[in-house]
């Protein structure tokens, strides 16, 4: 397997990078993808009390850092193709928000399609972020239950993968805030160049050869201070070799860290500030404000995620 699953993905990115946004005039927003979603099913594993690491460890237990396709445990190595795709790695703001077209897969079950949506929503009840129904546009992502919890870190250019399997979603909607805080752009807050004043990382006790999953570097998390409760941070026994803390706060040595329920107030924040936007959409500068009217036809889904479930129920009723 080793080696295999990078071209795997190029595979599954290909149309999207190559081709453009693949048509989806018979889509009706949260429906089914073309894409391969069988690659490893997820259902005949468990991991379910496990955070991002170690459900990807037990998913993809080939994976070595060096080889493996994911950096950080979670974050998609850019593409080769990338060059060719998107110029900037943000999603684009207009009139104040900033949409992320989005396909749902079909093979989600009821729960974990809500499980999804609650973390829509609370990216459109605190930030300028709204996720909508894919309607044609040239990037966007596509979530799909692959194995593990994986995306990519800000806009690739074309479609772009966000793997939320079954273990990404049973303990609500944290992972999937998680994942896309690295689709609007966001990197781990351990991470982050200052973080050695914050916690003190224990080298001895990190799995032999996983250690590069603590380097340190400049990213947009140091809009805001270091924050212990960010979605963003990952836990105590992250990559543990024994069961002992990996991270270790230096500042409240018994706050929890690793929270997977909600966006903190620093999380938005940062997306406020990379953004430069407000919440409700309005400019900070007191610009003009041109927020998108979210007017529903059955045949041509472009609506925000308040309005897609009963969009959707209105459809089928219809
Ligand atoms: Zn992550």
């Amino acid at each position: 397997m080793e080696g295999l699953w990078p071209w795997v993905l190029i595979l599954v990115c290909l149309p999207g990078l190559i081709l453009g946004a693949p048509s989806a005039s018979h889509c009706t927003g949260a429906c089914g993808t073309r894409f391969s979603e069988d690659l490893t099913p997820e259902e005949t594993q468990t991991s379910w009390d496990k955070d991002i690491p170690a459900i990807n460890q037990g998913l993809i237990p080939e994976e070595s850092p060096e080889s493996s396709f994911l950096l950080e445990g979670d974050i998609l190595r850019p593409s080769p193709f990338r060059l060719f795709s998107a110029a900037s790695s943000k999603w684009p703001k207009n009139g104040g928000v900033v949409e992320v077209p989005f396909l749902l897969s079909g093979k989600y079950d009821k729960p974990s399609r809500q499980v999804i949506l609650e973390a829509f929503a609370e990216f459109e009840r605190s930030t300028c972020i709204r996720f909508v129904a894919y309607n044609g546009q040239r990037d966007f992502i596509s979530i799909i239950p692959m194995s593990g919890c994986f995306s990519s870190i800000g806009r690739s250019g074309g479609m772009q993968v966000v793997s939320l399997g079954p273990s990404c979603l049973q303990r609500g909607p944290g992972i999937v805030l998680h994942e896309l805080m690295h689709v609007l752009g966001f990197w781990h807050e351990h991470s982050r160049a200052d973080r050695d004043r914050y916690i003190r990382v224990n080298w001895n006790e990190i799995l032999p050869g996983f250690e590069m999953n603590f380097i340190k570097s400049r990213s947009s998390n140091m809009l805001v201070p270091y924050d212990y409760s960010s979605v963003m941070h990952y836990g105590r026994l992250a990559f543990s070799r024994r069961g002992l803390p990996t991270i270790t706060p230096l500042w409240a040595t018994s706050v929890h860290i690793g929270q997977r329920w909600n966006l903190s107030s620093s999380d938005i924040a940062r997306v406020l500030r990379f953004y430069d936007c407000s919440p409700s959409g309005h400019e900070p500068s007191g610009k003009e404000k041109k927020q998108p009217k979210n007017h529903f036809k059955c045949q041509n889904i472009k609506t925000s995620f308040s309005t897609l479930l009963s969009s959707i129920q209105q459809c089928s009723k219809s």
